[in-house]
C-alpha cells in the first residue's frame, strides 16, 4: 500500500504537460478493504455501469443507494484527485453479507459477483435491472451423440467467464480450452434422448451472445489437497489490450473487445496479499492502489502477466474487464 497521497498522479500529469483528464479518486484502506477498493475503481470507470447506476431508482439503506452515494462523492469532487473514505459503503456491505463482516482479506472476484448479483436483485424490486444488459452473455453447450449424431443444446447466461490458467500461456489459450470439444465416455456418458440411453458424446461450450462488457476471471486460486488450503498460481498468462473473440457460434465470431481495467492480486493467496486495479483512461493506464494513484506504462502491464517460473508472490492479472468496441 502506498503511503503518499494522490500528489504522485498530479506530478505524473504535470510532467507530461497535461491536465488530469477526469477525477481520479483514491480510497482509504483501513481494514484490509483493498479487495473492495479494486472492484469499486473497476466499476467506477466502467461508463456503462456508472451511467446506469447513477440514473437508477434506489431504496434507502440499499447497496444500490450506498454505491450511488459513493460514486457521486467520487464524481463531484472539486479536486481532480484526492483520497476519500468508502466507510459507509463498506459498512452496508458488512450489514448485508456476513461473509464480509470481518477484517479479513477476501476474494475480490467473489465480492464483485456478489455486488452485481445484489444490485440486480435490488434494481428488480424498484423497476428494471440493467446488470444483464451490461455484463451478461449467453453460452451454449452442445452435446453431439456419437451414435445417432443428434445435437442437444443447453443455454446459460453468464456474468463473467471463469477460466483455467496454465503456465506461460495467454488469455486466448484459456478461452480456447474453455471452448475446446471434450469427449464424454465411460462413466461420463451422455443420456441421449433420441437413443433413449447413455451414449458416448462430444461436449462443447461456445459463446452465443456476446456481452457489452466481458469480464474474464482467471482461476488463480486453487485448492491444494497437499496443503489443505487455497494456493495461488502465479503463472504468467499474457492478455491482449485488444481481444478478438473467436470462441463464439460462427455468426458472432471476430468481435473486438478493448481492455479497460485489470484487477491485480499480489501475494501467496487470497487470505494473504493485496489487490489493486489498473484502469485505462483515454490513452493512459492509471494504477489505483488504495489511496495511492500513479500513471502506469506498458512495461508495468506486461509485468502483471505473472511469473514465468511461478515463484514468489508476483503481481498477477486476476480479473480482466473488456469493452465491446465494434461488431465485426
Ligand atoms: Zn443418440
Amino acid at each position: 500500500m502506498g503511503t503518499s497521497t494522490s500528489s504522485k498522479i498530479e506530478k505524473d500529469f504535470t510532467d507530461l504537460g497535461e491536465e488530469i483528464p477526469e477525477n481520479l479518486i483514491g480510497i482509504e484502506n483501513k481494514s484490509n478493504t483493498c479487495y473492495a477498493n479494486s472492484v469499486i475503481q473497476s466499476l467506477y470507470f466502467c461508463k456503462e455501469f456508472k451511467e446506469n447506476l447513477l440514473s437508477s431508482k434506489s431504496l434507502p439503506n440499499s447497496l444500490t443507494k450506498h454505491m450511488q452515494d459513493l460514486f457521486l462523492l467520487m464524481k463531484s469532487s472539486k479536486k481532480k484527485t484526492e483520497v476519500i473514505s468508502a466507510k459507509a459503503f463498506i459498512q452496508q456491505v458488512k450489514r448485508l453479507n456476513i461473509l464480509f463482516d470481518n477484517e479479513n482479506h477476501h476474494d475480490s472476484h467473489e465480492f464483485l459477483i456478489w455486488v452485481l448479483g445484489t444490485l440486480d436483485e435490488e434494481l428488480k424490486k424498484v423497476g428494471k435491472s440493467w446488470i444483464e444488459d451490461v455484463f451478461a452473455g449467453k453460452s451454449v453447450t452442445q452435446f453431439i451423440c456419437l451414435t445417432c449424431e443428434s445435437i442437444s443444446n443447453r443455454e446459460e447466461l453468464f456474468i463473467d467467464l471463469s477460466l483455467d490458467v496454465m503456465q506461460n500461456t495467454s488469455l486466448i489459450s484459456s478461452l480456447n480450452s474453455f471452448t475446446k470439444p471434450e469427449r464424454m465416455s465411460e462413466e461420463n456418458k451422455f443420456h441421449c434422448d433420441y437413443c433413449s440411453c447413455k451414449q458416448e458424446a462430444e461436449r462443447r461450450t461456445l459463446i452465443k451472445n456476446t456481452p457489452q462488457v466481458l469480464i474474464c476471471h482467471l482461476k488463480r486460486f486453487k485448492y491444494s489437497e497437499q496443503y489443505r488450503r487455497y494456493t495461488k498460481l502465479n503463472y504468467r498468462v499474457a492478455f491482449p489490450c485488444q481481444l478478438r473473440l473467436d470462441n463464439t457460434l460462427e455468426e458472432n465470431d471476430g468481435k473486438i473487445y478493448e481492455l479497460y481495467s485489470i484487477i491485480v492480486h499480489s501475494g501467496p493467496g487470497f487470505q494473504i496479499g493485496h489487490y489493486m486495479s489498473f484502469v485505462k483512461i483515454n490513452e493512459y493506464w492509471i494504477r489505483f492502489d488504495d489511496d495511492y494513484i500513479e500513471r502506469a506504462d506498458e512495461n508495468m502491464i506486461q509485468y502483471i502477466f505473472g511469473s514465468p517460473r511461478d515463484v514468489g508472490s508476483a503481481p498477477c492479472g486476476y480479473i480482466l474487464f473488456y469493452r465491446l468496441v465494434n461488431k465485426f
